[in-house]
């Protein structure tokens, strides 16, 4: 069994990461540390074993590892002491404010042979594995337009993540959701990237962004997280060399529309548009294509803790290796820089 220890006992500490160790077999939840007294006392309500100091726990002998989950800011310092402690280390993304700060990280991983592994759990998304599913088996042909958006309209949450001391931001808050899906999804380097960044709320720090990036295989994926609609567009909007697939939101709404038949393009029925004519934008024949709905896939990887758990206890491969954290929080730096 394997003990974990919780520093930051927030939302993502008490709600997601103690309910889901919950379930898993191999881990459990031992104990908490907090700055917060209010938060320590939650812990404690909950049956936990709390800790006065972050010494205290670290110094607990029946702790394996530490699950990080404070705000961004202080992630390296923490992985640097539990790892030096002797701990293994969960940390929530985005794993460091930078790829230099990350660096400083592995190199301690490495140094005390911890492993260190990054909360990236949007790969287990039910939405996303059906887009990577369609990416590997190409049932609407080769993707070469891939769009991933997620729109809310209620600005920045909470307190931290309005100030950039602290790592907040929507690019490094879902951006780093969405780059890492995109990434693990397309398996080619990435040669373009421009961006544009949203201050619409008057935050020192972005409440959204538009990334357009290009792969050198010419996929080309626009990646969009915006806080201000009130209005939502499709989670996923993807485009293959036979069809087109949409995938509205995190209920797997959406459908696949396929080209099954011959599109006749001298014969094709003008529709009224506007104060116009078009056939260009008329639909094709309803026997040229074929609709079909989204269909859930399952994950061909293991779940994030048990496979942490074989990581930790008999040298699995970890699923999100710390080289793909490297190369997200690269591409986060590179959007910060183009969109400047
Ligand atoms: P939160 O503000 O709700 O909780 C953070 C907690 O950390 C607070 O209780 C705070 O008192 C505590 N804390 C702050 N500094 C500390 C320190 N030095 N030592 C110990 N405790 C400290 O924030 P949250 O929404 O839970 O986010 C925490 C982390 O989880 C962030 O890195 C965030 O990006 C990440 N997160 C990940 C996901 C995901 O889906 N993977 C979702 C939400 C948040």
């Amino acid at each position: 069994m394997l003990n974990i220890g919780i520093i930051g006992y927030g939302g993502m500490g008490s709600y997601h990461h103690r309910e889901l160790i919950k379930k898993e077999d191999g881990v459990q939840v031992v104990g908490v540390y907090d700055i917060k007294k209010d938060r320590l006392d939650a812990a404690k309500n909950a049956g936990l074993k709390t800790y006065e100091s972050l010494e205290a726990l670290l110094s607990d002998n029946v702790i394996d590892a530490v699950l990080i989950a404070t705000p961004n800011d202080v992630h390296k310092e923490l992985a640097i002491c539990a790892m030096n402690n002797g701990k293994h280390v969960i940390c929530e993304k985005p794993a460091m404010m930078s790829t230099k700060e990350l660096d400083d990280v592995i190199k301690v991983s490495k140094e005390t042979g911890q492993v260190l592994m990054v909360h990236q759990n949007r790969r287990w998304d039910n939405d996303f594995l059906i887009i990577q599913d369609m990416y590997r088996k190409k049932p609407i042909g080769e993707l070469f337009q891939i769009e991933s958006r997620v729109h809310g309209a209620n600005g920045i949450p909470g307190d931290w993540r309005h100030l950039e001391k602290h790592g907040g931001g929507m690019l490094l808050d879902w951006g780093v959701h969405l780059l890492d899906q995109l990434l693990f999804m397309v398996d080619s380097p990435v040669k373009e990237v421009s961006a544009d960044l949203s201050y619409v709320l008057g935050d020192e720090v972005d409440d959204g962004f538009i990334a357009y990036i290009t792969f050198e295989n010419g996929v080309k994926a626009l990646v969009e997280v915006g806080t201000t609609n009130f209005v939502k567009l499709p989670r996923w909007y993807v485009k293959g060399l036979e069809g087109t697939a949409v995938i509205d939101d995190w209920d797997l709404s959406g459908k696949v529309v396929k080209q099954t038949g011959v599109i006749d393009h001298h014969n094709l029925v003008p529709i009224k548009a506007g104060q116009g004519l078009t056939k260009t934008m008329s639909p094709p024949s309803e026997d040229a294509t074929t609709t079909l709905p989204i269909v859930e896939v399952e994950a061909d990887y293991d779940g994030f803790y048990q496979n942490f758990h074989d990581v930790v206890e008999n040298g699995a491969v970890p699923i999100v290796k710390n080289e793909e954290v490297r190369d997200v929080l690269a591409l986060i730096e590179r959007i910060f820089e183009v969109a400047k």
